[in-house]
């Protein structure tokens, strides 16, 4: 099959993805063969392409927010039959028995594994995924609106559970890409008043659109004070700005599975009374879930970039030089 794989992980400009014919991947117990349609790029593939996150195996195909249709099952396997429509997300596997996934936060599970990172993932024709990681998608969406919603979209949302935002509260966003337009969405639809800061004029642009009250530079303070905010761009410098911005009681999510070292915080500006500093790690299939049912009950608008698959590498430098509106997505040819 044709795919890409992360040759020698570095800086963008040096082309750290390589293109390789590979074997047909074979499903083992429990697992799918998909044929893919649709890879969405994520932020995280050009963290693993750049080195940022080391390699765990060496030349791994990388996307993580596929959609495409099951091809073949492996032995043993109880799966959507040949033909469903099903997406592969980050989470590839978790143990089920350790401390974390008893108690519901597989996230945390120190065994689990990642699509495109433990295993190869998306940018390819085939992959294999495990059945009881893959989620059932909707056969009334165009594959490149449902791809990005598999990490951009369910990423943001547990980032937004995290942010502990209250009913009808004000929510500030710090960065505006694809994870962010999705989970602003939501937020709207579900009754919260979203502010927006980030550096680029496109963005601050599209998050009017989509409803944001206000849209400023990614440093300015929002127009009245947060009661949650999430940080989507991986920029440590901006966390004592986020903080600053929280009333009473407000909390702050960092999204991101990689950040710049966070400056010296001053305990009174920033956390005192009662304002929260938490990260985001990875999500639980409970998260995807719900994710994808609200997604399908408020129809959040995905703006995409399109990419043939031959311009992976191309996707890949746009994206890490702010050239791409909402997400990328890779589709496949033919
Ligand atoms: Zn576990
Ligand atoms: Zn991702």
């Amino acid at each position: 099959m044709d795919a890409w794989v992360v040759a020698h992980p570095g800086p963008v400009e040096t082309r750290p993805l390589e293109r390789a014919g590979l074997p047909d991947p074979v499903p083992g117990p429990g697992e799918l063969l998909i044929r893919v349609e649709v890879c969405a790029v994520c932020r995280t593939d050009l963290h693993l392409a750049e080195g940022d996150l080391p390699p765990r195996r060496p030349r791994t195909v990388p996307g993580h927010e596929v959609v495409g249709r099951v091809a073949a099952l492996g032995p043993d396997t109880a799966g959507p039959p040949p033909g469903s429509r099903v997406g592969v997300a980050w989470l590839r596997s978790t143990c089920g028995r350790c401390r974390y996934c008893l108690r519901g936060a597989e996230n945390l599970c120190p065994a689990s594994a990642y699509t495109g990172w433990d295993a190869d993932g998306g940018y390819a024709e085939l992959l294999t995924a495990p059945a009881a990681y893959v989620y059932p998608l909707p056969e009334d969406a165009p594959a490149e609106t449902l791809a990005p919603l598999l990490c951009a979209g369910i990423i943001g949302y547990r980032a937004l559970v995290r942010a502990d935002l209250p009913p009808g509260g004000r929510l500030g966003i710090y960065g505006f890409g694809a994870s962010a337009h999705l989970t602003a969405q939501i937020a709207i639809a579900e009754g919260a008043t979203v502010h927006v800061m980030t550096r680029s004029a496109a963005a601050r642009e599209l998050a009017l659109r989509l409803g944001a009250a206000s849209a400023g530079g990614s440093a300015d303070p929002p127009p009245e004070p947060l009661d949650a905010a999430i940080l989507f761009a991986p920029v440590g410098d901006l966390v004592p700005v986020a903080l600053a911005a929280l009333d009473r009681g407000g909390t702050l999510a960092v999204a991101g599975i990689h950040l710049t070292d966070i400056p010296v915080l001053n305990y009174q500006r920033h956390l005192f009374q009662e304002r929260t500093l938490r990260s985001v790690t990875a999500n639980t299939r409970g998260d995807g879930r719900e994710f994808l049912r609200l997604a399908s009950l408020h129809h959040p608008q995905v703006t995409t970039t399109p990419y043939s698959f031959s311009a992976a590498d191309r996707a890949l430098a746009d994206l890490a030089a702010d050239r791409v509106e909402g997400a990328a997505v890779l589709i496949m040819d033919g």
